[in-house]
């Protein structure tokens, strides 16, 4: 064993920047921070290469005073504490005196900075830690900082950094973070020149999250709030529908800070319990204000986890909030919308689509829809009272008695209560179901996906997906971009049973492919998969791929809207609808079923 020795400081530095800085998106991350520290306005962030050449961020800050330049490369050092009494108080995001430091060993950079009121500034270079002179710089004020060649003395480091598309997505999420959490700022982020984000001061919380994510999520949040002795919670959540593969999209701010908190997340999950499928995650954005001597910040080196007091009543209150705002909502999408006036009745053609006409009094169940005021029952049962609930739905079916369905009703007679009692396939798409609620229209294919993607997940889980070898491998030929895309996910892609290799020139070989898949060809699919990859920002994580694929599995193999269906086929898949976990929506999203309540087709027909 050789002898103890101390390490040189270069090499201490070298270990302490690896825990601070991974990646460009962690420099950008330290930068971003020290400005808004700095009390900047504005703040710009340009990017070349990913980040792995250049990283630039301008702020309109306090800036740094000549003298200081060099201590801000100082390990250890910082403005922003002086006592350990101040580690219980911070008001910054910083405070370890690291970041500069850091980036300074493992860079090169160039710090410039002029203090707000000064005729003139200072710059200063750090390359590898090692300081130029301090010389005059006729800058704007604020602080102008710009840093090269990331991990050029550390070679294993830079090994590990992905291609600039990959370290670019990261630092897009290290800006959007920042960008969340502090509404008041104006912040522009440029890549290889051009303008990728530009987040103007006007724009709030929801208008971010439309500039990051888009409007369509904009539209499905629901804003929640809630306050529990000193601790505050408040944001955004979406309903359900919006369910992702994995838990990206769920963020957390705790004091203005982006952190990430297994608890926390838990009882986020928790507040969704019993309306997403197990593996699927929500969307939020949720914002804690705790007070400071209930939080330790100083638990980690890029402070993304927090330490609490009292963890469980934050996750009480996150959970209680969540469950008891959507349970405000109603999720299986209720039809809200008007229905057709009584004062303009339909045309003949309407009519015709309708599988039967009701001529006695018939619990208003499927027929409410679109008939004429005129063809409704003459003295219906409605008055709960007289007519319970249960007797009704069975004796109807042998009451309709003028049918005249395009897809006649030839089901063997419903056994007597069975819920859902009975289910009509209109249109080659829509399975009309009784139901005591009132009626429920199924989409036949979404519903059916969802049912198969359970199936698919089960199987999978069990080890049991089988796939199918071709006897030729398929060539599939894609562009460049996209084989590199299919290629990086080989591995979770032949645990599905579809084999991936390189062709070369942009051309991936198929050789095997899901056997479940039947007759559909392999190359449809695999082309289904370089969409859905190709449609992402940054690369999905390993559940969400799996998640999507099976998804994609479910939804070929699924029945067809315009697919007519035989009667037990029909009868199948309402039964089955309570087999699916989730069976509100399919796994892209979409409804896979809509309630006409008994009160609302009530209310239409003022009956009520
Ligand atoms: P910390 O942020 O933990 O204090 P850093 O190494 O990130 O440590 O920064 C060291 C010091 O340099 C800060 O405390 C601050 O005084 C100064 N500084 C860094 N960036 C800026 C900036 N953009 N504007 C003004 N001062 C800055
Ligand atoms: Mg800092």
């Amino acid at each position: 064993m050789p002898r103890i020795q101390q390490l040189s400081p270069q090499v201490v530095a070298q270990i302490a920047a690896g825990e601070v800085i991974e990646r460009p998106a962690s420099v950008v991350k330290e930068l971003v921070e020290n400005s808004i520290d700095a009390g900047a306005t504005r703040i710009d962030v340009e990017v070349g290469q990913g980040g792995t050449d250049l990283l630039r961020v301008v702020d309109d800050g306090c800036g740094i005073e000549a003298d200081d330049l060099a201590l801000a490369f100082a390990a250890h050092a910082t403005s922003k504490l002086s006592s350990a009494v101040d580690l219980h108080q911070l008001g910054t995001l910083g405070f370890r005196g690291e970041g500069l430091a850091s980036i300074g060993g493992i860079a090169q950079v160039l710090l410039q900075s002029r203090p707000a009121g000064q005729t003139c500034g200072a710059e200063l270079q750090c390359h590898g830690g090692q300081l130029s002179p301090v010389r005059v710089w006729n800058g704007a004020p604020g602080t102008r900082i710009e840093v090269r060649h990331l991990f050029f003395n550390v070679p294993v480091r830079r090994k590990f950094l992905r291609g600039p598309s990959v370290e670019m997505a990261q630092v897009a999420e290290a800006f959007t973070r920042l960008a969340l959490s502090q509404l008041s700022l104006h912040l522009t982020l440029r890549h290889n020149g051009k303008v990728v984000y530009d987040v103007p001061t006007s724009a709030g919380l929801l208008d971010r999250i439309a500039i990051f994510f888009g409007d369509d999520l904009r539209r499905q949040l629901f804003p929640i709030e809630a306050e529990q002795g000193r601790v505050t919670l408040g944001g955004y959540v979406a309903g359900p529908e919006c369910e992702r593969g994995g838990a990206q999209m769920q963020y957390l701010f705790v004091n203005g800070r982006w952190v990430r908190d297994r608890g926390l997340s838990q009882a986020l999950q928790e507040g969704y319990r019993g309306l997403l499928m197990t593996g699927r995650h929500p969307v939020a954005f949720l914002f804690l204000e705790v007070p400071s001597d209930e939080v330790d910040v100083n638990v980690h080196p890029t402070k993304a986890e927090v330490r609490f007091r009292r963890p469980e009543k934050l996750q009480q209150l996150i959970s209680n909030t969540i469950r008891a705002r959507l349970q405000t909502e109603d999720l299986t999408a209720t039809l809200r919308a008007p229905m057709p006036q009584p004062v303009a009745p339909p045309t003949a053609s309407p009519q015709a689509d309708l599988p039967f006409a009701p001529a006695s009094p018939a619990p208003p169940t499927v027929e409410a829809r679109r008939l004429p005021p005129a063809s409704r029952p003459p003295t219906p049962p409605n008055k709960p009272a007289e007519a319970p609930r249960l007797p009704l739905s069975s004796p109807t079916a042998e009451k309709r008695v003028t049918p005249a369905p395009p897809v006649p009703e030839t089901r063997p007679a419903p056994a007597p209560l069975a819920r859902p009692a009975k289910a009509v396939q209109m249109h080659d798409l829509y399975l009309v179901v009784e139901v005591p609620e009132g009626v429920l229209v199924i989409d036949q294919h979404a519903l059916h996906e969802r049912i198969l993607f359970e199936q698919l997940q089960e199987r999978w889980h069990a080890g049991a997906l089988e796939s199918q070898r071709l006897l030729i491998p398929e060539p599939v030929s894609l562009t460049p971009a996209q084989a590199a895309l299919v290629l990086e996910q080989a591995g979770p892609l032949a645990q599905l049973g579809l084999d991936v290799s390189d062709f070369g020139a942009g051309t991936v070989l198929l050789s095997a492919y899901p056997a479940l898949l039947g007759k559909r060809s392999p190359r449809d699919v695999l082309r289904a998969v370089v969409d859905y990859l190709a449609s992402k920002e940054r690369p999905p994580t390993r559940e969400a791929m799996l998640n999507e694929l099976l998804s994609l599995m479910a939804c070929h193999a699924a029945v067809r809207a315009g697919d007519r269906l035989t009667p037990e086929e029909i009868a199948d898949l309402a039964e089955q609808r309570h087999l699916a976990q989730d069976s509100h929506h399919c796994p892209h999203g979409r409804p896979t079923s809509l309630l006409f309540t008994r009160q609302e087709l009530d209310r239409q027909f003022r009956r009520t």
